[in-house]
């Protein structure tokens, strides 16, 4: 059973009930506030210092010790339809959404801040547990705010607790979205000598992109971590309405998403090779990261690390200059969809190998 109506989270039980009652509480990007007032009520009554900056909590343990550990978190889920936010157990596993992305996260931050309280969780260091809105939103989300506002100062390493199978994710590819604008001049479509076809030569520039794509789309590595770099058209279009008008605008949307070898402006001049270098608006612009060797302090050697094929906050946290990686239980592969779920197993074993790095 879980506690459903109850006021505040009960976090003695164990970790699948904590999950259950946070895939109870719907929060969806924009609709957080419900689930923070129960964070917050139920953290308020634990030793710690409790900050809510709008529907984003930090939880901070000043234990006296020499360096700070995060346990990061986002509270939003996206809106999924046909996705149930009536946690249910079959088999093994629990469904419902968010159960992997990421309140299985939160589940196992909430277990740790109890299990610290009862004396179970020794730690080695000073804990921080950020608990942030509006992650699976437009840019700048959570994070943003509260890195441009000096609320995560401090802070020598950090786990953000997305679902990567209980893999370290020790960096991730960059993210660039480029539209190009291709003008002719329009005519006619009987009497075209008049014209320029914008989209002949928007043609051209989507084979370009396609030719940058098969100089970069290989295996890549770094440091024997494996990844590739891949760019695409995901969007074409002209402003024309009519079918006997030659178009004299059409708009390119390119993607590129780039190696933790290049920086983002690296990237950029390199996709612009292609695109060219007129009518340019950059729509999306996000660095990719790659820890290298500043977290070993904090993480094991027996555990299999992979760069996230994808781009995530860590980015934003490493670029701010705080060391960081994903790490949590469940797979990505169930993010976003109705039949989320994660193992009931799987979050157990993470709970114990998390707990062994703080
Ligand atoms: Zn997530």
């Amino acid at each position: 059973m879980y506690s459903k109506g109850f006021i505040v989270f009960e976090l003695g039980c164990d970790i699948v009930t904590i999950l259950s009652d946070l895939i109870s509480i719907e929060s969806e990007t924009g609709n957080e506030k419900a689930l923070c007032d129960k964070l917050f009520d139920t953290l308020k009554s634990y030793d710690g210092e409790l900050i809510r900056v709008k529907n984003s909590l930090l939880f901070n343990l000043d234990l006296k010790k020499d360096k700070r550990v995060a346990l990061i978190g986002h509270i939003d889920t996206v809106p999924v339809a046909n996705s149930s936010t009536t946690p249910e157990i079959k088999d093994d596993e629990l469904w419902g959404r968010g159960s992997c992305d990421m309140k299985s996260g939160l589940a196992v931050m909430l277990k740790v801040i109890d299990d610290i309280s009862i004396g179970k969780i020794k730690p080695k260091q000073n804990l921080s547990f950020v608990f942030y809105e509006n992650e699976e939103g437009a840019l700048p989300n959570g994070i943003n705010f509260l890195l441009d506002n000096n609320y995560l100062m401090d802070i020598d390493f950090a786990f953000v607790l997305e679902p990567t199978q209980s893999k370290y994710s020790v960096g991730c590819l960059g993210s660039l979205a480029v539209k190009k604008d291709v003008y002719g001049i329009s005519a006619h479509s009987a009497n075209p000598k008049k014209g320029k076809n914008a989209l002949i030569e928007a043609t051209e520039i989507v084979m370009s992109v396609e030719k940058m794509n098969k100089l970069i789309n290989k295996d890549s590595s770094i440091d024997g971590l494996d990844y590739y770099e891949t760019v695409n058209i995901t969007q074409l279009g002209t402003t024309t309405e009519t079918f006997n008008v030659i178009p004299d605008h059409v708009e390119i949307v390119a993607n590129f998403r780039f190696s933790p070898k290049r920086s983002s402006n690296e990237a950029l001049e390199y996709l612009l090779e292609f695109l060219g270098q007129d009518n340019i608006t950059i729509l999306d612009k996000a660095d990719s990261c790659y820890i290298g060797d500043s977290g070993n302090d904090f993480l094991l050697p027996n555990i299999d690390r992979e760069i996230m094929q994808a781009w995530t906050d860590i980015a934003q946290l490493n670029k701010a200059g705080i060391p960081s990686i994903n790490y949590g239980a469940g797979s990505i592969k169930y993010a976003h969809k109705p039949d989320e779920r994660i193992s009931i197993d799987e979050l157990t074993e993470f709970y114990k190998s998390l707990v062994t790095h703080l």
